[in-house]
C-alpha cells in the first residue's frame, strides 16, 4: 500500500513539475521571440534613420561636387576624372537611399513597413521619392554637360532645390528617428509586461501548482507516518496478545486444572531448586508426601463427582496452611506435596499434624451430603539427613507415607535414611 502510495505521489509531482517547467518554457520562448523581432525592428529603423541622415549628407555632398566640376570643367580646365567618378557615386549611393527609405525595402533582405507619416513625407504632397529622384537626374545630367551655359542653368536649378530638398530630407530623418524612438519605448513597455507576466505566471505556479504539491508531499508524509504507527500498534496488540497466550500456555503446563494447584511438573523444578539452595547455604527445608486414604471409597460411595469436590475443599485446606513460604502441589490422583521452606523440623511436624487434625475433623460436603476424610503422610526434613537428589528425596517420602499406611493411616512418618 505504501509502495503503491509512493507511485502515486511520484507521478503526481512529476506531472506537475513538468506542467510548470514547460510554462516557464514557453512564456521564457515566447518573450525570447516578442523580443527577437521588436529588437529586429529597432534594428531596421536604426538602420533607415542612419540611410535617412547619410542621404542628407549626399545631397551636400553631391551639391558640392558639381560646383568642385564647374570650376575644374570651366574655370581652371583642369582634369574633372576623379570628380566625375566621385560625384557619381554620390548620385547611386544617394539613389539606393532613396529606394530603401521610400520602399523599406533594405538591403539586408528585409522588409520594413513604412508608417504612414514616412509614406506621406515620400509619396504625399512633400514628394521627396520623385524629388530626389529629379535632383539624382540632374546631377546625372550635368555629367554629360560640356557646354558652360546649360551647366550653369542646371547648377542653378540644383541649388535652389538643394535647400528645400535639405529641409525635407531633414523631415525625413527626424520621423525615421521618432518613430525608432517610439519602437524603443515600446519595447521598453514590453519588457516591463513580459516581466510582469513571469511574474504573475511564478506566481500562479507557486499557488497553483507548488503550494498543492507541498500539501501532497505532506499529506502522504503523514498517511505513511499513520501507517507506521497503526502497524507499530498491531504488532504492540499481537506481541501483548502472545504474551498473554504464553502466559496461559505456562499456567496451563504448570497447574492442575481441578484444584488450581501447581503440578508434578512444577514440583520437579521446585526441588531442584530448593535442593541446590540447600547444598550452597544449607537452607532448611521439609517436604511432606500426602496421600488421602481410601479414597477410592469415597468415590465409591458418592460418585467420582463427590470425589473432585474432595479434592478441590483438601486443596483449599492445603493453601490455607497459610505461609507465604510454602508450596502446594497436586502431583497424582489424591496425593499431594506441600514443600516447607526455611523452617525448623519440629514446626514442619506441627504444620503437618494440624494438617492431618484439620482433615479429619473437617466435614467435606456435595449435595447436602457430608463425607469424612483422613490423610496419610510421609515427611521428610533436611535436618533428619542430608539427600543429594531428587530421586532419593521421592524415595524416602514415598516410603514414610507407605509406613504411615501400613501403620494404620491418619498419620505422619517422618523419613529414614535409604
Ligand atoms: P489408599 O488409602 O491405600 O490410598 O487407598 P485409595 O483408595 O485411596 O487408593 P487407590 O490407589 O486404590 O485409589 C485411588 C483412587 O483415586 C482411584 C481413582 O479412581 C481415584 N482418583 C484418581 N484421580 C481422581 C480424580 O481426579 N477424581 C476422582 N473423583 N477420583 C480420582
Ligand atoms: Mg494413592
Ligand atoms: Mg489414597
Amino acid at each position: 500500500m505504501a509502495d503503491k502510495t509512493d507511485s502515486s505521489l511520484h507521478t503526481l509531482i512529476t506531472k506537475r513539475y513538468v506542467l510548470a517547467v514547460t510554462l516557464i518554457a514557453l512564456l521564457s520562448s515566447f518573450a525570447a521571440y516578442i523580443m527577437k523581432s521588436a529588437l529586429s525592428d529597432v534594428d531596421n529603423t536604426a538602420y533607415l534613420v542612419n540611410i535617412s541622415g547619410s542621404q542628407r549628407m549626399l545631397s551636400q555632398h553631391i551639391a558640392l561636387d558639381i560646383h568642385r566640376l564647374y570650376q575644374q570643367r570651366f574655370v581652371t580646365k583642369t582634369k574633372q576624372t576623379e570628380t566625375e567618378t566621385i560625384l557619381t557615386q554620390h548620385i547611386e549611393k544617394m539613389k539606393s537611399a532613396n529606394h530603401q527609405l521610400a520602399s523599406g525595402q533594405l538591403k539586408n533582405g528585409q522588409q520594413l513597413k513604412l508608417s504612414p507619416a514616412i509614406r506621406d513625407i515620400y509619396f504625399g504632397d512633400t514628394d521627396l521619392y520623385d524629388r530626389v529622384n529629379y535632383y539624382l537626374k540632374m546631377a546625372t545630367q550635368i555629367i554629360e554637360t560640356t557646354s558652360e551655359k546649360p551647366f550653369l542653368q542646371i547648377m542653378n536649378e540644383i541649388d535652389n532645390s538643394s535647400e528645400d530638398l535639405l529641409i525635407d530630407l531633414d523631415e525625413a530623418v527626424n520621423q525615421y528617428q521618432r518613430e525608432g524612438d517610439e519602437r524603443l519605448d515600446i519595447i521598453q513597455r514590453l519588457e516591463i509586461g513580459l516581466w510582469l507576466i513571469t511574474l504573475l505566471t511564478l506566481g500562479l505556479e507557486v499557488i497553483f501548482i507548488f503550494r498543492p504539491m507541498a500539501k501532497e508531499v505532506i499529506k502522504s508524509r503523514d498517511a505513511e507516518q499513520r501507517l507506521l504507527n497503526s502497524l507499530e500498534d498491531q504488532v504492540e496488540l499481537r506481541t501483548y496478545k502472545l504474551e498473554e497466550a504464553n502466559k496461559k500456555l505456562r499456567e496451563l503446563a504448570s497447574k492442575d486444572p481441578l484444584t488450581n494447584l501447581n503440578n508434578r511438573l512444577t514440583l520437579e523444578v521446585d526441588i531442584e531448586t530448593l535442593i541446590k539452595g540447600f547444598h550452597a547455604h544449607q537452607c532448611p527445608f521439609g517436604i511432606a508426601l500426602i496421600d488421602i486414604d481410601f479414597f477410592k471409597k469415597i468415590n465409591d460411595a458418592y460418585g467420582h463427582l463427590a470425589g473432585d469436590q474432595v479434592l478441590k475443599e483438601f486443596a483449599t485446606i492445603l493453601q490455607s496452611l497459610g505461609r507465604g513460604t510454602d508450596k502446594v502441589y497436586r502431583v497424582g490422583g489424591e496425593e499431594f506435596v506441600v514443600m516447607l521452606n526455611r523452617i525448623p523440623c519440629e514446626k514442619t511436624q506441627e504444620i503437618i499434624s494440624d494438617l492431618i487434625n484439620k482433615t479429619s475433623s473437617h466435614h467435606f460436603r456435595f449435595e447436602g451430603q457430608q463425607i469424612n476424610a483422613t490423610i496419610s503422610v510421609g515427611l521428610y526434613h533436611t535436618e533428619l539427613f542430608p539427600i543429594s537428589n531428587q530421586r532419593d528425596l521421592f524415595f524416602v517420602v514415598d516410603k514414610a507415607l507407605y509406613e504411615s499406611k501400613a501403620n494404620g493411616r491418619n498419620r505422619l512418618t517422618l523419613a529414614t535414611k535409604m
